[in-house]
């Protein structure tokens, strides 16, 4: 199966699927108080649309698959769905991120299903905290969602955080200590600037506050799709990653292409415009139409991503999928 590569010869391999723009939860610096307004239910691409898509962009190349939202375990059936994922032959790779304060009860169907690894997204350790993050989470519920999929096998489990100057960046040692305590393999994603929620923190200046506990050594077995940089503290099972799309983007080794829960095939997590495909599925588009029409949207990516400029767009937010 030949590979394809967009206008500035990258290889694009790894499509993520936003399964739903709602979520149980309220991150402040995700969704408003009230959620997202509310899409009317035909607009949301059925299951079997999105298996055309995903079997489509397969034949182009397509060999990992990314499930994410909005929270992709409010979807209802969304286990069915990674089991019809993982029976194209050619999809070598299955992953969800998640908030994981579902998960607990989903986790053994995921896994039976074919999921293969997890991420979870937490930004803080402490109770009262995080209910002002996510404003109707409970920690305990992402808590236990964490150890059951540590518990199923996936293998690995990644931590997602996302530090904000004034509120978690008091915790950065805490995360990092767990890479040694539990073995949790932790990320840090630089906030990105959606709304003014708050400043983030550039990943050199976690390094440096991390490097307190001991020297980073570079590591390079963790699977993954390569928008971060991982190191290890000496004697930690886990691992430290940096995710840094505003200090130090990682355009030039995207290899990413994603489709909206409305069914827009989006070249860019900033992209403020999308390819249809839904509604060519839905008049019946032959292969050969649709296998065009995911070859635009791929041509389409930019050579990088305008984080600061104008055309950075909110509703783009649910598709970032960790
Ligand atoms: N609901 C799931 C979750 O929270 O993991 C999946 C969707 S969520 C949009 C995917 C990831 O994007 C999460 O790790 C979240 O922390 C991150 N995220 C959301 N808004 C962000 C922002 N403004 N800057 C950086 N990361 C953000
Ligand atoms: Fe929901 Fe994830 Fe956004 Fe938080 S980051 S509001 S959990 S979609």
């Amino acid at each position: 199966m030949a590979g394809i590569c967009d206008s500035f010869q990258r290889g694009i391999s790894y499509l993520r699927i936003s399964v739903t723009d709602r979520c149980n939860l309220r991150c402040v610096y995700c969704m408003p108080p009230e959620g997202v307004p509310l899409v009317p239910h035909k607009e949301i691409m059925t299951f079997e649309e999105i298996m055309v898509v995903v079997k489509t962009a397969c034949d182009l190349g397509i060999n990992k698959v990314r499930i994410t939202g909005g929270e992709p375990l409010v979807r209802l059936g969304v286990v069915d769905l990674v089991r019809m994922i993982s029976a194209v032959e050619g999809i070598k790779d299955i992953s969800m991120t998640t908030n994981g304060t579902l998960l607990a009860e989903q986790v053994k169907g995921l896994v039976d299903a074919g999921l293969h690894r997890i991420n979870i997204s937490l930004d803080t350790l402490k109770y009262d905290r995080f209910k002002q993050i996510t404003r109707t989470g409970d920690l305990s519920d992402a808590l236990k969602g964490i150890q059951a999929a540590m518990q199923a096998g996936l293998n690995p489990v990644k931590i997602n955080m996302v530090p904000m100057q004034g509120f978690n960046d008091d915790e950065i040692i805490d995360f990092a200590m767990m890479t040694i305590e539990a073995g949790w393999h932790v990320r840090f994603i630089e906030l990105m600037p959606m709304n003014r929620t708050a400043e983030f923190v550039p990943s050199g200046v976690l390094r440096k506050k991390i490097e307190s506990l001991g020297p980073l050594e570079p590591f390079r077995g963790i699977a993954g799709n390569g928008a971060a940089r991982y190191f290890r503290l000496p004697s930690a099972k886990g691992t430290l990653g940096f995710i840094s799309p505003v200090s130090e983007p990682f355009c030039e080794e995207c290899n990413r292409l994603r489709l909206s829960s409305t069914g827009l095939l989006l070249p860019c997590l900033f992209s403020s415009e999308g390819v249809d495909i839904k509604t060519p599925i839905r008049q019946g588009a032959s292969t050969e139409d649709l296998k065009s029409l995911i070859t635009a949207a791929i041509s389409a990516k930019p050579k990088k991503h305008h984080l600061n400029s104008h055309d950075t767009a909110d509703k783009n937010m649910s598709s970032i999928g960790g």
